[in-house]
C-alpha cells in the first residue's frame, strides 16, 4: 500500500525523507504517512498500484484529444478528411 501525501502548500524538494513535487509525495511506510496526517498534511491510499507520476501523465492523456488534419477545397471551402478525398472533389469541383 502506498500514501499520497499532500501539503497544502506546493512545495518541491525534499521534506520529511520524502520527494516532493507541487505539495504532492508517495510512501509506502505507514507510520511516516500517520505522522504526517497528524501535522497537517493530507494523506491518502494509493489503491493501484503506481506512482503520482502516472496518475498525473494518465490525466495529461486524457486531456489531449487527438488531432484530426481537415483538408480544405482553395475554391470552394468543403473541407475532406483526406488529401486523396479533396484530390477526387477537387478535380471536379465546378466553384470559381
Ligand atoms: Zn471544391
Amino acid at each position: 500500500m502506498s500514501y499520497q501525501i499532500k501539503s497544502n502548500l506546493p512545495v518541491s524538494g525534499s521534506h520529511w525523507g520524502l520527494l516532493f513535487r507541487d505539495g504532492v509525495a508517495v510512501t509506502d511506510k505507514r507510520d511516516l504517512a500517520d505522522k504526517l496526517k497528524e501535522r497537517g498534511y493530507e494523506v491518502s491510499e494509493i489503491q493501484e498500484a503506481g506512482t503520482v507520476d502516472n496518475i498525473v501523465k494518465t490525466v495529461d492523456n486524457a486531456a489531449v484529444e487527438p488531432e484530426q488534419e481537415i483538408f480544405t477545397c482553395p475554391k470552394c471551402a468543403k473541407q475532406y478528411k483526406s488529401a486523396s478525398a479533396l484530390k477526387r472533389h477537387f478535380d471536379k469541383c465546378e466553384a470559381e
